[in-house]
């Protein structure tokens, strides 16, 4: 199936503006690992802690220079050179980075271009789920950025990692725009009208359930719905069939749950807020797959080392009835190059930066996005785990302080 309507921001040349407020989007951007057992969520707090020691690890074997407290927002070159040194990869955000509103961010071309000319790998890391990695690399190559698919890593491209790993052959209801279904080639992604139909056959108990192992598993049940940016096609049918699949036992799947973002047009309600709904109605906690996720920036890192090869994500474990683990964090690790000499870029300071420090990557906060000095502040009074490693006005600051 496919979103019906174009998407909210397809008026502009990239098609999108992930351009979301802060104050609601904060709250979104929060490590949300709904987990049910005491136990997972003792596990989940043991992962955080060993994952600030790992940082202050990779920071000290860097000589990165402590975060910045002074008052001005971006920090002085000297300052900035020495919290990029040993800098060997980068990992850029999209929206706020190098594009914003779905125009290209000044300089953002050059600055990428730059990074291909000096040899340092890079890949670009975002929760788009409007487009293919094919759609967006023509988009941004059409703004004037140079990017092939294979140096991006959308949160669409792992989930349909994912599911081609987790349910191979098996039926799918993907909730998407029409070009982002094109990360789905190959797998079997059921119309609405077949997701239909089988939610009210496996109601009436005429196929097994859609959690089932073994030989009865190989029955047409819909293992899994995907719910990515879909628009106009979040249509009170499609919910409902959603909703009916997940209560029957397929396992619900969450593209990213960003709570709402910025068109063009304005304020606009983003997926998580239906991934929230499907929950609360089929009481079933679902699977994140893009940022805050530790594991989606590891699959990035784990590029690098393949050499561009698509992202995975690590999946539940096999068997799991929909109630396991509600992150991607909580399966298996993709391995990677040395996180202390990746650098991630972002405009997010908690989608990107925290979320980044907590996998022991390098951070450089650009304020060319949604976040600027006053969100950058409220982090500091937070404290120091929080922030950035470095500051600068945009990408084209941090590229030319990379050494
Ligand atoms: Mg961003």
């Amino acid at each position: 199936m496919a979103g019906d309507g174009p998407a909210p921001a397809s008026r502009s040349p990239l098609g999108q503006a992930r351009t979301r407020p802060t104050v609601t989007d904060q709250a979104a951007a929060q490590p949300q690992a709904v987990m049910g057992p005491a136990g997972a969520r003792q596990r989940a707090v043991a992962r955080q802690r060993a994952g600030a020691q790992q940082r202050g690890d990779a920071r000290q074997r860097a000589g990165a220079r402590q975060p910045a407290v002074d008052s001005a927002p971006e920090d002085p070159p000297e300052r900035l050179r020495s919290a990029l040194a040993g800098v060997r990869a980068v990992l850029l955000d999209m929206d706020g980075v190098v594009v914003l509103r779905g125009r290209p961010i000044p300089g953002a071309g050059d600055a990428v271009a730059a990074l291909r000319d000096r040899g340092l790998p890079f890949r670009f890391l975002t929760n788009s789920s409007l487009w293919s990695r094919e759609g967006l690399s023509a988009r941004l190559s059409e703004a004037g950025i140079a990017v092939a698919p294979g140096e991006i890593v959308t949160a669409l491209s792992a989930s349909a990692s994912l599911t081609a790993r987790r349910w191979p052959g098996r039926p799918l209801y993907v909730l998407a725009a029409p070009d982002a279904l094109r990360e789905f080639d190959g797998q079997h992604l059921v119309s609405d009208e077949e997701a239909d139909a089988l939610a009210a056959a496996q109601a009436a108990g005429r196929m097994p359930v859609a959690g089932a192992v073994g030989p009865a598993a190989g029955g047409t049940a819909v293992a899994a719905v995907v719910v990515g940016d879909a628009g106009r096609g979040f249509t009170y049918e499609r919910l409902n069939t959603a909703f009916r699949l997940v209560r029957g036992g397929a396992r619900l799947v969450a593209v990213h749950r960003n709570r709402w973002w910025l068109t063009p047009d304005g304020a606009t309600i983003d997926s998580g807020a239906f991934v929230r709904a499907l929950e609360y109605a089929a009481g079933r906690r679902s699977f994140l797959v893009g940022k805050p996720s530790p594991a989606f920036f590891r699959a990035a890192l784990a590029t690098f080392v393949a050499g561009g090869v698509p992202a995975t994500v690590a999946a539940p474990p096999a068997g799991d009835d929909g109630s396991g683990p509600a992150s991607a964090d909580d399966g298996r690790r993709a391995s990677g190059p040395d996180p202390a000499a990746v650098l991630m870029v972002g405009d997010d300071l908690q989608t990107d930066i925290a979320a980044a420090h907590r996998v022991g990557l390098r951070t450089a906060f650009v304020l060319s996005g949604k976040h600027g000095a006053a969100e950058l502040e409220a982090c500091r009074s937070r404290g120091r785990d929080d922030l950035p490693d470095a500051v600068a006005p945009s990408l084209s600051g941090i590229v030319a302080a990379l050494d």
